[in-house]
């Protein structure tokens, strides 16, 4: 079995990469390094059932030999970042799915494509269930990433009901574990970080909007059973246990056992007040529900954070 993983040098994509590596899978996988990394994984290199190749998936895919799944998580994913990159974030989300799913009918390979909570939007349902449609700003800044990942679904739908593609989607709730960059800007990596070098904790508004946190390893085996089921609408893969972002920073803030203050910033606009995933579903379908708690997986999150600090410092 043949798996090509698009953005597979990121985050969830390296986790993706070791997992299917794991399952005796041969893997592809393709990134552009615009926010993924090499370095997560760089300890697949030598394996030889991994191969690597730096592409932009927005461009035309071409792969050699047999193929069984193509799983498309290519995209940034942080609001920082999609906000850097607003048109490479559309154009992959777009472009990228058309080429990804092309690649999947040419190979008759199952399709499996990374969607996301922010589909969602600003929900005024909570917790959000699948058939909920959403409450997006199309034109607002996380516009380009909301709608183009609801485009996405659009057109992995499309090729499923029109080309017969075996496709799947699953929309997923904010996660974190190992792997994630210290600089990437969203709320866990950017606490952590203040915490261990004992700048301020920044929470933006009042704090008093929700999320709900997945750890990576739970995500990773959601999907995979995913993939497996025979499933073809979205899917909600998160950890329902909900909480505020100030409860979360002082979380982080007793973990780290730092004394530097919570400071408050402006909400960035379109920020969701509340999130948290209705996952009847996944439990359903799937008989699938998160094992880690937010405390065990801080805890090893925490320990990765505190490596690549001392790392960083290090090399300054
Ligand atoms: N957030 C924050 N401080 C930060 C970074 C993020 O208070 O330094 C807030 C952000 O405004 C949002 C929540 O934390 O309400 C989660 O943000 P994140 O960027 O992690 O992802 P999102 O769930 O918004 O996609």
């Amino acid at each position: 079995m043949r798996a090509v993983i698009t953005g597979g040098a990121g985050f969830l994509g390296s986790h993706l990469c070791d997992y299917f590596i794991e399952k005796g899978w041969d893997v592809l996988c393709m990134d552009n390094l615009v926010t993924g990394a090499d370095s997560n994984i760089a300890h697949l290199l030598s394996n030889p059932r991994f191969s690597f190749a730096q592409q932009d998936v927005s461009k035309y895919i071409e792969v050699s030999g047999p193929v069984d799944a193509v799983l498309h998580f290519a995209s940034p994913a942080s609001p920082p970042d999609y906000l850097k990159f607003p048109i490479q974030t559309l154009k992959v989300g777009a472009l990228g799915t058309h080429n990804a799913l092309g690649l999947a009918m040419a190979k008759k390979a199952k399709f499996l494509q990374a969607s996301t909570s922010e589909c969602y939007g600003d929900p005024e349902v909570s917790p959000q269930p699948e058939s909920y449609w959403g409450h997006v700003n199309p034109i607002g800044p996380r516009g380009v990433y909301d709608e183009a990942k609801r485009f996405a679904e659009a057109i992995t739908m499309a090729y499923y009901r029109y080309h017969h593609v075996d496709t799947r989607i699953v929309r997923i709730f904010n996660t974190y574990g190992p792997r994630m960059r210290l600089n990437d800007g969203r709320a866990l990596p950017n606490f952590l970080y203040q915490a261990l070098v004992g700048e301020p904790i920044t929470v933006y508004g009042d704090g008093k909007q929700t999320r709900s946190f997945c750890y990576v390893a739970d995500l990773i085996d959601g999907i995979y059973r995913l993939l497996e089921s025979h499933e073809h609408e979205p899917v909600n893969i998160g950890n329902p246990a909900e909480i505020t972002i100030l409860e979360f920073a002082e979380r982080v803030r007793a973990l780290v056992g730092t004394t530097a203050p919570i400071v408050h910033h402006p909400l960035p606009e379109d920020d969701p007040k509340q999130r948290c995933p209705d996952i009847t579903k996944a439990r359903r379908i799937l008989k699938w529900e998160p094992k880690v708690n937010l405390e065990q997986g801080l805890k090893i999150t925490y320990d990765f954070f505190k490596q690549q600090v001392a790392t960083a410092k290090h090399k300054a």
